[in-house]
């Protein structure tokens, strides 16, 4: 799904009465455009104007797709070809700030029982009914930390760095008030380490599914050092995403990844 163009954050009313912050972002694919609502202000920086997305676990509301701080909104490094026509389309959808009356076909194509899991360039990657904010546990929670098995990195979600304890036994663990609740040492700026967390949408080689998996920093480390990113780039997301798709093998445990080693 490619970002064609948005709308500054504005101010809602949430359904407890509280006010938050939200965003209309125009998207499409190859042969039609929609609007999304995005009612997670953080997920503005994700939402870069010709890139292509993966989007998973959101909804369809009066006709537009429906994104949450539940949904995540993969960056992925793709590209694809909008015909003008579409452009077109996408860009007055917005001016309109979204018709709700207005035929989509991603809409279609995301409702349809047989396309709700669609990777990489169909774009529509998974939803939910409007009825439910479950998570789908249609996946295996069995252990797979026996097999390395081969698959493909395709989109990139919420990288956040942190400072961290350098403290080995407590794991990088998240400063809190520039305290360690593990240890209790006390940080100042420079003495701290830094840490990282990602989620990563894997495509499985032998079976072709998709899964999103939590990555930590020795993950992020082996990946960003074998397609030479620098971790301490500002654009981290971003670099990651120009790399991709990226061959792994890995080893995973709970949805999280264990083990990757690049593939070259
Ligand atoms: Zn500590």
């Amino acid at each position: 799904m490619k970002v064609v163009d948005l709308l500054p954050l504005i101010k809602y009313k949430k359904q407890n009465g509280e006010m938050g912050n939200m965003f209309t972002v125009a998207v499409c694919d190859n042969t039609t455009a929609c609007i999304a609502k995005v009612y997670d202000a953080e997920k503005i920086t994700s939402m870069i104007v010709d890139e292509v997305l993966i989007m998973e676990n959101f909804y369809i509301r009066d006709g537009e797709l429906a994104i949450t701080v539940r949904s995540k909104v993969f960056r992925t490094g793709e590209t694809i070809t909008v015909p003008d026509d579409v452009m077109e389309n996408a860009k007055s959808l917005l001016g309109q700030k979204g018709n709700a009356d207005s035929p989509s076909k991603i809409i279609e194509a995301a409702t349809s029982p047989k396309k709700t899991v669609v990777s990489v360039k169909g774009v529509v990657y998974k939803h939910l009914p409007s009825d439910t904010v479950d998570i789908p546990s249609d996946e295996d929670d069995s252990s797979d930390e026996d097999k390395t098995p081969t698959g493909v990195i395709i989109g990139i979600a919420d990288l956040k760095r942190y400072r961290c304890c350098v403290n080995d036994r407590c794991y990088k663990r998240k400063l809190k008030d520039d305290r360690c609740s593990s240890c209790g040492v006390f940080y100042k700026n420079q003495s701290s380490g830094e840490a990282f967390i990602a989620q990563l949408l894997l495509k499985c080689t032998e079976s072709a599914t998709i899964k999103t998996y939590t990555v930590f920093t020795q993950q992020l480390e082996q990946l960003t050092t074998a397609t030479n990113v620098s971790l301490k780039s500002k654009s981290l997301e971003t670099d990651i995403a120009k790399k991709f798709p990226i061959t792994v093998k890995y080893q995973s445990l709970n949805e999280k990844l264990t083990k990757i080693a690049v593939q070259k």
